[in-house]
């Protein structure tokens, strides 16, 4: 059995599940569409009580989901409670803005009054990851509830203990069947998930290597899909960047969620005047963190999500010093069996080094010296990602300006990564297609249906 939730805090493989049969599948298939069809005539209005339903028995599970994620791959007790605060917010915002978001859009054209209508499409495939377990799903489910696209999902095959207990609580919040069916299925099994003329499209949050997959299924069969893959995404602090706020947001913007963030800071670009101070900062900051127990309140810095995303980790960092780079702190072993990782900073990191475009998943802190502003903005581009990035400056003008000479999806001015409903998320280059969340996201799978009147 692929699936098992494996406690990294103990290495104790807390339970199995069996894999789902083709005919499970093809029952996912039938049940979906079947909701299609009904769904298709209805109006959106008249799903935004299926969200809020589910964001009212999400308030009343917190716990339990947050434990489950916990479980499942690692993460702190406290951010797995913030991520199910966060798809609740998700689901009220498309419960909300949804159907309004959803109206026909009206145009004036030389023939004459026309309109686009944004309809449903069919049943969507999602193909989600490990390191926000809920988050990611809720991110595609809540759009498409109201745009009226069943979802089959294929989680991560280390987290299914929450993502099986989220897809019952919304059965068990009055959703109809198809709404979300959860299936542990195999790669082929979504290849042919994919393929079905039921399937109207795929969306994918994961590394490069499934986007490369999934996207060349869905270009053989026609279908659309959406990428959200990886990111080594630049913070680049400028020389009048407030010290006191810098110090707050580094450590959080490279350690949240043990460093397992596609969109969080990754390598750190700082002008040479703050350099030597910065790096004095950062090591302070990364020696006071406490590893332990999830759960309890007092840790702050959670095991890595598995033995194998431990072991790519180090075998990344080994990489990066035996072609040069220094360790200014850290990659010291941890005396403890869960799976840490010391947090670590790397620096010296030559162009040439296989780690320079490389995602680090992990509490490693890659920091790069630079004499000047063009030379930072040119390093931020010198990569094949392009998802986030964080601009450190007390000009907030001047810092809106580097920031959009930044090759990528996001910046963020003064601040590390955020997510809320409101912000479309997404990135370019191998950071993948598409945006999820906000006005953006709820488009992804609708058919524009354009209606011209003489
Ligand atoms: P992953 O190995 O690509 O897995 C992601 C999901 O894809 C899992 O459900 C995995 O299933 C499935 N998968 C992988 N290859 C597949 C294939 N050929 N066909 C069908 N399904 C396939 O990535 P991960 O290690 O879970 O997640 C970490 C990556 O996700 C990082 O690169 C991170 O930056 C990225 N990420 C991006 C975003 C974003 O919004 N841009 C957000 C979070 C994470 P199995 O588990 O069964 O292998």
């Amino acid at each position: 059995m692929a699936y098992k939730t494996i406690y990294p805090y103990t290495n104790e493989t807390l339970k199995e599940y069996p894999n789902a049969s083709d005919a499970d599948l093809e029952q996912a298939l039938a049940t979906g569409h079947q909701l299609y069809q009904q769904w298709r005539q209805e109006k959106p209005e008249s799903r935004s009580k299926i969200l809020q339903n589910i964001a009212d028995l999400m308030q009343k599970k917190r716990d339990d989901l947050a434990r489950a994620m916990t479980y499942d791959m690692g993460k702190l007790l406290t951010e797995a409670q913030g991520e199910v605060d966060l798809c609740i917010w998700i689901a009220q915002y498309y419960a909300e803005h949804g159907a309004e978001l959803l109206q026909p859009v009206p145009l004036k054209t030389k023939l004459g009054d026309a309109y686009y209508l944004k309809q449903a499409t069919g049943v969507i495939v999602a193909v989600e990851p490990w390191n926000f377990p809920l988050y990611q799903v809720m991110r595609v489910l809540a759009p498409n509830i109201m745009v009226g696209n069943p979802m089959i999902l294929k989680s991560a095959s280390i987290c299914p203990m929450s993502v099986q207990m989220f897809a019952d609580l919304v059965a068990e919040s009055g959703a109809p069947a198809g709404t979300l069916t959860n299936l542990f299925i195999n790669y082929d099994q979504v290849a042919t998930a994919i393929a079905d003329p039921r399937v109207a499209g795929v969306c994918l949050t994961g590394s490069e290597r499934a986007g490369t997959s999934i996207a060349a299924t869905a270009g053989q069969n026609l279908k659309k899909s959406t990428l959200e893959l990886g990111g080594n995404d630049a913070f680049i602090v400028l020389d009048d960047a407030n010290w006191d706020e810098l110090q707050k947001v580094v450590p959080q913007a490279r350690l949240f969620n043990a460093g397992q963030v596609c969109t969080s800071s990754k390598r750190f670009i700082v002008m040479d005047s703050m350099y030597d101070q910065f790096l004095e900062m950062l090591k302070t900051a990364f020696s006071q963190v406490k590893m332990g127990d999830p759960m309890a309140e007092t840790t702050t810095l959670a095991p890595l999500s598995s033995k194998s995303a431990k072991e790519k980790l180090q075998a990344q960092v080994d990489t990066a010093v035996a072609a040069g780079a220094k360790v200014y702190y850290g990659n010291e072993p941890v005396d403890l069996p869960g799976q840490f990782f010391q947090p670590t900073i790397l620096t010296d990191i030559s162009h040439d080094n296989p780690i320079f475009n490389q995602e680090l998943f992990g509490p490693v802190a890659s920091v790069y010296r630079v004499q000047n502003e063009a030379e930072a903005i040119q390093l931020a581009n010198d990569s094949s990602y392009g998802l986030g990035g964080t601009v450190f400056s007390s000009d907030l003008q001047h810092a809106e300006k580097v920031a959009a000479q930044v090759e990528t999806g996001m910046s963020f001015i003064n601040a590390g990564w955020s997510s809320t409903p409101d912000m479309p998320f997404g990135g370019i280059k191998n950071s993948g297609y598409g945006r999820e969340l906000s006005d953006l996201g709820i488009d992804a799978f609708v058919n524009q249906h354009l209606v011209l009147k003489p």
